[in-house]
């Protein structure tokens, strides 16, 4: 067999007969950029299936972070708390207002944002947080909530690797002041590239939108009382996200069962662990995540280099933001340091057979065999 046959990459998109018809209608319709019926329905579905009042879309999770920063009034010198191991987008949105990300460590059993040392970072400068829910995880929202709310700062909740997972029975990205979400290829439905920020305040809702079209007046067309943003989704994009909403129970169920059947086939090997979720969360396999441990008889990059020769593409975790040129500080995230060194994502797709996922997990067995 050639090489290409066996390989086996970290995600693949699934696309169905639905996002065909619908981008084609919206093709054919002439309604092409971004003012069309999709872009409604997109919004006031996705809205509407994370139990929120507005749905605003954007061209892609970045952006929906530095919209929903700007709209909440964040400026030059502002400090936003992020937490340390997370994607680049996060603290490069704080960035963009030309506020400061103050990086905090994350919980070793969770991996999100620790609420217990948030406190210690906060100044007279701190405006907000943004609660990540990190690899489909899940962050301890009543804590954060209790300590945003003792000192007046706003959370944000990037939700852009847990689309559909829950804390106390309610979706996140609905339980902050907003939430965002990315529809970027590998994420859980996906538009190609894509964003949305979600919120239940009218108010915010209505300057998100003001502000993502060039903050063009409502009265007065090509009159722009400040400075705003092209962040538009196109209609045929939000077509081929209404077709995937329409699937994401059935989606969320196949990756269940994949993160089940990894567990059970690597639970045994020593040294591999899980991520948890706090009290009465549910999280969701985004792509699934696990760590190798300093007690396993192999490091977490000789699997990586195993399963590269064996034709199974991994993602390491991310590198720490502290780690990274533009955030560079020395080291006192210590968990977030060994979850970026230990961390190993193995392919996820909703198409990943049994057959695909039970070679992995043998490749990695393997490789816990005495030699
Ligand atoms: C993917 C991702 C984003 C950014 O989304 P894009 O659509 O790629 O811009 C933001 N935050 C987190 C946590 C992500 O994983």
């Amino acid at each position: 067999m050639k090489e290409t046959a066996l390989r086996i990459p970290v995600a693949r998109p699934v696309m169905g007969e639905a996002e065909a018809r619908y981008a084609l209608d919206a093709i054919r319709s002439g309604w092409i950029s971004s003012i069309g019926r999709y872009v409604n329905e997109f919004e006031g579905a996705f809205a509407a299936y994370c139990g929120v009042k507005h749905g605003v879309t954007t061209s892609n999770g970045t952006v929906a972070l530095h919209l929903a920063l700007r709209t909440l009034g964040v400026r030059e010198d502002d400090e936003v708390i992020v937490p340390d191991l997370t994607f680049i987008a996060v603290p490069n949105a704080v960035h963009y207002l030309r506020a400061r990300p103050v990086l905090v460590d994350c919980d070793p059993l969770t991996w999100c944002l620790d609420p217990e040392l948030v406190a210690a970072k906060i100044s007279p400068r701190t405006r907000g947080i943004i609660a990540v829910h990190s690899y489909g995880g899940v962050c301890d929202m009543d804590a954060i909530r209790r300590i945003s709310d003792a000192n007046g700062l706003f959370v944000i909740e990037d939700a852009a690797e847990a689309h559909g997972a829950t804390y106390q029975g309610r979706r996140v990205g609905g339980l902050a002041d907003v939430g965002i979400f990315s529809f970027y290829g590998n994420k859980i439905i996906t538009t190609g590239e894509g964003g949305m920020l979600i919120t239940n305040d009218d108010l915010f809702a209505e300057r998100a939108r003001f502000l993502k079209d060039h903050a063009m007046s409502r009265e007065h067309r090509y009159v722009h009382p400040e400075v705003g943003y092209n962040y538009r989704m196109t209609n045929v994009q939000a077509a081929i996200g209404l077709g995937q909403l329409e699937q994401i129970d059935s989606f969320l169920e196949a990756r269940d069962r994949i993160a089940r059947r990894y567990r059970e086939r690597l639970g045994s090997l020593p040294g591999i662990t899980f991520q948890e979720m706090p009290t009465r969360a549910r999280g969701v396999c985004w792509i699934f995540s696990c760590l190798i441990g300093d007690d396993a008889p192999v490091s977490r990059d000789r699997v990586i280099e195993h399963l590269a020769q064996n034709g199974v593409e991994t993602r390491p975790f991310f590198v720490s933001l502290h780690d990274q040129p533009p955030y560079r500080e020395p080291d006192g995230y210590p968990i977030s340091s060994r979850l970026a060194r230990q961390g190993l994502n193995l392919p996820t797709a909703v198409n990943l057979s049994d057959e695909e996922l039970d070679r992995v997990c043998g490749l990695i067995a393997a490789l816990w065999l005495p030699a």
